[in-house]
C-alpha cells in the first residue's frame, strides 16, 4: 500500500486519484477487508499484539484471494472475510465484541449484492454466532431486509444458524474495557483496539481515550464477473445503551453496494448513520461523476468531519479500483487482488 497522509490507497489507486482504466474484463478479482479504524500508534502496540493483527489479516485475505481466484461470487467471499473476522476475538464483532452498558452483547450485522441490490441485516441480536451469516439469511429467506432483537435471532436459528450462549461473546479484555469505560468521566467509549485493550486490562483505573478505535469489521468484493458485494458486522460500541444500533447494519450507512461501488464503514456510527455515509459515495460517483478515490475523499475527510464522524471505510468500484482510508490514526486494513499477495496495514504511514 502506498503511504499517504491520512490513508491508505492501493497502488491500483495511488494518490493521483484515477479510477483504474483497464477494461473491467482485464481487471482482477479483488477484496478489501477492515477490522476497525481509531488511534492506533506504534508507541501504545505491542510487537506481538500488532503481529497477531497483521497475521490474522493476511490470513484472511489470503483465503478470500483462492476464493476470488476459483470465480467465488462476490457475496460470498465478503461474507466469508466477515465471518472469519467475527471468529477472531481481537476485533470487535462476533467473538469478542464489546459489552453494553449491561454486560451484555448486542450485535449488528449487515450483507449487500451489488448487481441485485438484495439486502440483509440483523441488529440487536445476542445469541446467533456469526451475525454476519443470520443478515444472508435475512436477505435469501425472510422476505424481509432487516430483522431486530430476539425475534431476529430466533429466525437465524431456524435457519439452522448456530445458537451460542450469550457469554460466549466476551473476553476478559472487553469486560476490563467496559469497566473502564464506565469509570471515565464520560461514560460511552467507541472502542477496541491493540493498546487500548492492553491498557484496559492492565490498568482498569485508568481512563479511556475515546478517540481510540472503532472495531466494526468489513469486507467489499468485486468478483471475476465484475459483481460487486459489501459486508459489515459489529459489536457496536463499549458501553452503548441497551438497544442502541449504528451504522454498521443500516444500509447506505456502514454498508452498501450497487452494480457501481461496495462499501463497508467503520467509526462514530451515529455520524455515518447522519450522513448515510456508504451510499453518498455512490450518490458522488453516480450523480457527480466522481471517480472512487474523489468520493472516498471527500466522505471521509470533508463530510463526516462535519458531523463529527471519525473513522473509515474500504470501497471497491465496477473498474476494480480500491480504497481504503480513514481519518483517524489508524485502521487494520489490508486488501488482495487474484493471484496476489495481500497487502495489510494498520497505521496511517503505510
Ligand atoms: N460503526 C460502529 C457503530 O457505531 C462502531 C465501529 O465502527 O466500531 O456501531
Amino acid at each position: 500500500m502506498s503511504a499517504h497522509p491520512s490513508s491508505a490507497a492501493p497502488s491500483r489507486h495511488a494518490s493521483s486519484g484515477g479510477a483504474a482504466g483497464s477494461p473491467s474484463e482485464a481487471v482482477k478479482p479483488v477484496l478489501a477487508i477492515h477490522g476497525g479504524a481509531g488511534t492506533i500508534l506504534r508507541s501504545r502496540m505491542s510487537g506481538v499484539m500488532e503481529a497477531a493483527y497483521r497475521a490474522e489479516l493476511a490470513k484472511i485475505l489470503a483465503d478470500g484471494e483462492r476464493q476470488l481466484a476459483r470465480g467465488d461470487a462476490a457475496l460470498d467471499v465478503a461474507i466469508e472475510a466477515v465471518r472469519r473476522l467475527e471468529e477472531c476475538e481481537l476485533f470487535n464483532a462476533g467473538k469478542g465484541a464489546v459489552y453494553t452498558a449491561d454486560e451484555r452483547h448486542e450485535l449488528d450485522a449487515s450483507v449487500m449484492d451489488g448487481p441485485t441490490r438484495r439486502a440483509g441485516a440483523v441488529a440487536g441480536v445476542t445469541r446467533v454466532r456469526n451475525p454476519v451469516l443470520a443478515a444472508r439469511a435475512v436477505m435469501e429467506h425472510s422476505g424481509h431486509v432487516m430483522l431486530i432483537g430476539p425475534a431476529a435471532d430466533t429466525f437465524a436459528f431456524e435457519q439452522q444458524l448456530e445458537r451460542v450462549e450469550p457469554g460466549w461473546f466476551g473476553t476478559p479484555q472487553r469486560l476490563a474495557q467496559l469497566r473502564v469505560a464506565q469509570a471515565s468521566a464520560s461514560g460511552q467509549v467507541l472502542d477496541h483496539d491493540g493498546q487500548t485493550l492492553a491498557a484496559a486490562a492492565a490498568t482498569p483505573e485508568a481512563p479511556l481515550d475515546e478517540r481510540t478505535k472503532f472495531g466494526t469489521v468489513g469486507a467489499v468484493v468485486r468478483d471475476a464477473q465484475g459483481r460487486l458485494a459489501a459486508a459489515t458486522s459489529t459489536g457496536g460500541m463499549t458501553n452503548k445503551r441497551s438497544g442502541r444500533v449504528g451504522d454498521s447494519p443500516i444500509l447506505g450507512a456502514g454498508c452498501y453496494a450497487d452494480a457501481r461501488v461496495a462499501v463497508s464503514c467503520t467509526g462514530t456510527g451515529e455520524a455515518f448513520m447522519r450522513l448515510a455515509a456508504a451510499h453518498e459515495i455512490s450518490a458522488l460517483m453516480r450523480l457527480a461523476g466522481q471517480p472512487l478515490e474523489a468520493a472516498c475523499r471527500r466522505v471521509v475527510f470533508e463530510e463526516l468531519p462535519v458531523v463529527g464522524g471519525e473513522g473509515g471505510l474500504i470501497a471497491v468500484d465496477d473498474q476494480g479500483g480500491v480504497w481504503l482510508g480513514f481519518n483517524t490514526e489508524g485502521m487494520y486494513r489490508g486488501w488482495v487482488e487474484a493471484g496476489g499477495t495481500p497487502a495489510v496495514g494498520i497505521y496511517k504511514d503505510e
